[in-house]
């Protein structure tokens, strides 16, 4: 069919496409677009800004083009109500503002490029045609991935891409309004949409594969996410998937591979997209291995008379060269001008994608910059990394809250290789701040050198970016040396874990192991470290613990200084425990953070007798203010409490179970947590511990012997104690050491005493024998054997258990080194100790066992 009937059958059905004739017959320059929103209308728009005589033709397949998509999820949860909005430029406009050909419903089925024409179905009327191009530029965007799920084409399973989904979400869920949803995939739409669903009073549960959410960023970044979204009402199943789904009594019953089932309303599959390439592929362009189109620097692709931009194209990282795909809403926008500019010969390039982007999860905002810690390391490229957690501006000024920023830059030269950051206020100004760094090619030393706009409602006058140039110059001039999480949760032999805060901060949790000397003291107690050893310093977020570095090097130690201190540390150790687990949502108007329980509201009134805002100080200001009020109080007293800092559930929680106080409620309230602490029992003089109940009482266990019935006695008394609620230390010594080796063999340097000891000492649980009766062996395979038939858990499983109910395993330093055991030879989660740790939870306690 010809091009002028085309449009006489078209502009007859729909009044729409009926304004102006294709241009086929004049001379101009005949451009075809395919999609109509980022890529595909910002192209069409600039090419009419280019020339006022070309004929430019926008196919569109969906009933609406430009409009908002990154508003979808927003519309559905209710902040954009007017539908609308989202429509950011109608057809109409389009034909009357630009002259533009716009062809709503109509699909490019195939391109011709011999005779350089693109096949059309209109699918409202069926009709084909074919429409002949100068130049064609292809923006038809990325497909959800629809994962291989029996039943995920059931009638409730969505995914969100167009206006219709969105629409037939928003019903669905209105439909279902007391019911749950479920989503599968945690990365940029699958939290927005739990937040967007949330918002609806729906109950989620977000299905996540791998072991975090956001798996764009680093896991310890994106660790605060879990705690964000317990506080506000999502299950969150890591480390599985969904592997059916069924009807249920007029809902849906999903099945996961943990083997939970969950009953819902409707599901959303969220698991990613991919670049819908098929139409180049059937015409023979060329294809990347990341499955989307390839094209040059001026969006052309194989075909010089073919462009393509947005999410369906493979695009060059900006910093690490590879190719790569980052389907966001910028780079396709400005792809879609660039190609627009390069087919009326103007040369304008572009220089790649650094894949720039950021999400809003409830009252946290989190995002990133350039390339992340794990692809540096996929790419085998060298870096370095700083932790910094500032406040987002003057502390002193109200609703300052602290953000989290991760710099990864170049060893050698300080370029600024990637960013990332989480917070509640100002991530989106200092991630800006830095794409901008990285786009010019700055160095660290740049960002310690910007001025940047201050006054105390907006930053401060060392801005966060400032800031983190500061620490990464320390790191990249030598000043400090610096280590990282990893090194502190498995010190080597020769290193000390050495905490300086105050023993405020130390009540609220420290690093298993640590000595704690507050900065304040190091001066006059430096004889209490020992020199032939590397001191591992830290902090809360790294400042006190930089000071007490230079210290130490100042008076001949060797030290390096956590980068980002006691809050980095707690957020790798939070990724690392969340593997593979469910974290459940907090109740309504209560939270488990951290794990750490808070007192259910009960009915029983409470005294609120003082409020204190504390939102722009940052840990250990929080503790101590509450200190300090809590002092003035009688028992019983309460006292109420409004922090911006993301960790103050976890060290409040703590604090009180190690202060005797009662956390009776804590609640995220707008970006901040408001939380009520009633004053508990007075404490005993001398150290501080859990007061209120004689179950929470201590039991201390020192375990002298390496005998396998005794090492079960052991382990039983003490699981026993701590499902009593009774906080247990183990302490390991001599033999009982052994209990705590690996199974296998770790490659540490001995001397040969050392080495002749570890091979006549038995390995680990396995290899443990018993007392009497071991009988060459067959004693011990008996019980054991007998054990198995009557289901009682192995040694291994008891161990296991007792350190998920968090029983502290000291290992005792002068034993270890008496016998030649090195630390790294010993079980994970065990921390080494002297005399003092055991006798320090022997005093508090009420249980005392020799073993
Ligand atoms: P699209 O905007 O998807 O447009 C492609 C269009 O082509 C579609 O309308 C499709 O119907 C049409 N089409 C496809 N094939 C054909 C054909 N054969 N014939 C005719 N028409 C065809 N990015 C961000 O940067 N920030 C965000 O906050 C953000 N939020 C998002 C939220 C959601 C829910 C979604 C779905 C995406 C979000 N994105 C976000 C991604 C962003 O929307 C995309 O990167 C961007 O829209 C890509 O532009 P595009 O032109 O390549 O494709």
């Amino acid at each position: 069919m010809s091009q002028e009937k085309h449009n006489e059958i078209v502009g007859s059905d729909t009044a729409e496409t009926a304004v102006v004739p294709n241009k086929s017959v004049s001379q101009e320059r005949r451009i075809v677009i395919v999609g109509g929103v980022a890529g595909g209308a910002s192209c069409a728009a600039r090419a009419r800004r280019l020339s006022e005589t070309a004929s430019i033709t926008l196919l569109e397949r969906g009933r609406h083009i430009s409009f908002a998509n990154c508003g979808m999820p927003y519309h559905i949860g209710g902040q954009i109500a007017d539908r609308r909005r989202l429509l950011v430029q109608t057809s109409e406009g389009m034909r009357t503002r630009f002259r533009i050909d716009v062809r709503i419903g109509c699909e490019a089925t195939g391109i011709d490029r011999q005779n350089r024409t693109v096949a059309v179905h209109d699918l409202a009327s069926g009709v084909q045609y074919s429409l002949p191009y100068d130049a064609l530029v292809l923006s038809p965007g990325a497909e959800p991935i629809r994962p291989d799920i029996p039943g995920a084409d059931l009638p409730g399973v969505f995914t969100l891409r167009s206006l219709a989904d969105m629409d037939a979400i928003k019903a669905a869920a209105e439909a279902c309004k007391s019911a749950r949803a479920v989503i599968l995939g945690g990365g940029y739409i699958g939290l927005e949409m739990a937040e967007a669903l949330r918002d609806r009073q729906m109950e989620v549960s977000l299905v996540q594969h791998s072991g975090q959410v956001m798996t764009a960023l680093d896991a310890e970044m994106a660790a605060p996410l879990n705690r964000e979204l317990a506080l506000h009402g999502v299950d969150l199943h890591l480390g599985a998937t969904i592997t059916a789904i069924g009807q249920h009594e007029g809902g849906l019953r999903v099945t996961l591979s943990t083997g939970e089932s969950i009953v819902c309303g409707l599901v959303i599959l969220s698991v990613g997209v991919r670049p819908e390439a098929k139409l180049a592929r059937d015409a023979g362009l060329a294809i990347g291995s990341r499955g989307g189109i390839v094209v040059d620097d001026h969006m052309r692709t194989s075909d010089e008379a073919i462009f393509a931009v947005g999410d369906a194209i493979e695009v060059k990282h900006f910093l690490g060269g590879q190719q790569t795909l980052l389907p966001l809403a910028g780079p396709a926008n400005r792809q879609g001008r660039i190609a627009a500019d390069n087919i009326f010969d103007r040369p304008s390039v572009y220089h790649g994608s650094q894949g720039t982007a950021i999400c809003k999860v409830f009252g946290l905002a989190v995002g990133l910059t350039g390339l992340s810690e794990k692809e540096l390391r996929r790419l085998g490229r060298p870096y370095d990394k700083v932790y910094v957690h500032p406040a987002s501006h003057a502390s002193y000024y109200p609703g300052a809250s602290p953000l989290s920023l991760k710099l990864l830059f170049d060893p050698q030269d300080g370029k600024i290789l990637g960013a990332q950051a989480i917070g509640s206020e100002g991530v989106d100004k200092r991630l800006d701040v830095l794409a901008v760094a990285i786009r010019a090619g700055l160095t660290v030393r740049d960002l310690r050198d910007m001025e940047l706009c201050y006054a105390p409602p907006y930053g401060s006058a060392k801005d966060p970016i400032n800031y983190a140039g500061f620490v990464a110059t320390n790191v990249l001039d030598g000043d400090v040396a610096s280590c990282h999480a990893q090194a502190c949760m498995k010190p080597a032999g020769d290193q000390v874990l050495l905490d300086v805060r105050t023993p405020e901060e130390v009540e609220a949790g420290t690093i298993p192991g640590a000595r704690n000397i507050p900065l304040d003291q190091l001066r006059e107690r430096l004889g209490e470290l020992p020199r032939d050893k590397e001191i591992l310093a830290f902090c809360q977020v790294g400042l006190r613990g930089y000071l007490g570095c230079r210290i130490l090097k100042a008076n001949g130690f060797r030290c390096r200084n956590l980068s980002g201190g006691y809050k980095t540390y707690k957020d790798f150790a939070a990724a690392e425990a969340a593997k593979n687990q469910t974290i459940k949502a907090a109740p309504a108007n209560e939270t488990t953070p951290g794990g750490c329980t808070a007192q259910p509201a009960s009915a029983e009134k409470v005294c609120v007798t003082r409020e204190i805002d504390a939102r722009g100080l940052q840990c250990p200001g929080p503790i101590m203010r509450l200190k300090e009020e809590l002092a003035k109080l009688t028992d019983g007293q309460a006292v109420r409490i409004l922090v911006g800092d993301n960790g103050f559930p976890a060290d409040v929680a703590a604090w009180c179970h190690s202060t005797g106080h009662q956390l009776r409620e804590i609640v995220a309230d707008g970006g901040h947590f408001r939380a009520t602490i009633v004053k508990g029992q007075a404490q005993p003089a001398a150290a501080p511990g859990p007061a209120s109940a004689e179950a929470s009482r201590p039991t201390s266990i020192v375990v002298f012997s390496g005998d396998f019935d005794k090492a079960m006695a052991a382990f039983i008394i003490a699981n026993g104690a701590a499902a009593m609620g009774s906080e247990v230390t183990m302490f390991f010594t001599f033999w009982g050491l052994n209990i705590l080796r690996k199974g296998q063999k770790v490659q540490v340097r001995k001397n040969l005493v050392e080495r002749m000891f570890g091979w006549m000492m038995p390995r680990g649980p396995e290899h443990l024998k018993l007392s009497k009766m071991n009988l060459a062996g067959c004693g011990t395979a008996m019980i054991k054997g007998i054990m198995r038939k009557k289901n009682v858990a192995s040694l291994g499983e008891l161990i296991q258990s007792a350190r998920q109910a968090g029983v502290k395993l000291v290992a005792c330093s002068m034993s270890m080194g008496l016998m030649g055991i090195h630390r790294e030879e010993l079980i994970d989660g065990v921390e080494e100790g002297g005399v003092a740790s055991y006798l320090g939870s022997a005093e508090r306690g009420n249980v005392n066992l020799f073993i």
